[in-house]
């Protein structure tokens, strides 16, 4: 997918006046094509007043066609961070946890790193999301997280999208969508509300196979167990 900067540039600043950098409306991009004719998902409007290129991509096949520059570069940047979020996912199943991972990321760093904790903290606000943003804060001593980067391997849910936006993360990555309730373009979109006074970037689909695959691979094993339970209890039972 090539991205046509020249028309969205004059789109925005001309037709919809969005000039503020880091200003973003999905909505208004529905009428937006992209060289080959694709709907643009998002355009963000970035820190010079040009348009920038991070766009919301939802299938990994589109992703691998990007081919210039700086577009790899971030592609293999995202792939890489993505791993280490997938590494955290593990945890957080060798945990008795959901496998979801999330790191932060500033200047190439980790800052936060998080996996769900919510069974064993009692904590149903221990998304691995909110526990990367915690760390990150603590860490930097601000509860602005400006200029990061969130790798997640799973779409944020609705608290999630409010802590994120209320740390003011600059981009979220994340890999497999959630369609029963995922904030960032599944069931609601609250990342790109446009009545919203920060909406971050947002890419989806980064290794989002192998996230998707981590996560049903988790449910299925779990149905087995819990079948097997129920088939030992009957037996016993008897
Ligand atoms: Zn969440």
């Amino acid at each position: 997918m090539i991205f046509n900067t020249i028309t969205a540039e004059r789109f925005f600043t001309a037709e919809r006046g969005l000039t503020v950098p880091g200003q973003t409306n999905s909505a208004d991009t529905a009428q937006l094509l992209d060289d080959e004719g694709h709907p643009v998902k998002e355009a963000v409007i970035n820190e010079t007043g040009e348009t920038n290129t991070c766009l919301v991509i939802s299938d990994t096949q589109a992703l691998e066609q990007m081919t210039s520059g700086h577009g790899d570069e971030q592609d293999q940047q995202d792939s890489v961070w993505m791993r280490h979020a997938l590494a955290l996912a593990d945890r957080a199943e060798s945990e008795g946890e959901v496998p979801v991972g999330a790191v932060l990321v500033l200047n190439g760093a980790i800052i936060g790193e998080g996996w769900n904790r919510s069974i064993a903290g009692h904590d149903p606000t221990a998304h691995a999301e909110v526990m990367a943003l915690r760390e990150a804060g603590a860490r930097l001593g601000n509860y602005r997280l400006l200029e990061a980067t969130l790798y997640v391997t799973l779409e944020p849910c609705v608290m999630c999208a409010g802590a994120i936006i209320h740390g003011r993360v600059k981009r979220v990555v994340y890999g497999a969508s959630d369609f029963k309730t995922g904030a960032a373009g599944s069931l609601l979109d609250i990342l790109a509300h446009p009545g919203m006074n920060h909406r971050p970037c947002v890419t989806a689909g980064v290794l989002g196979d192998a996230c998707a695959d981590q996560l049903s691979s988790f449910f299925k094993r779990r149905r087995a167990q819990h079948k097997a339970e129920r088939q030992r209890g009957m037996l016993s039972s008897r």
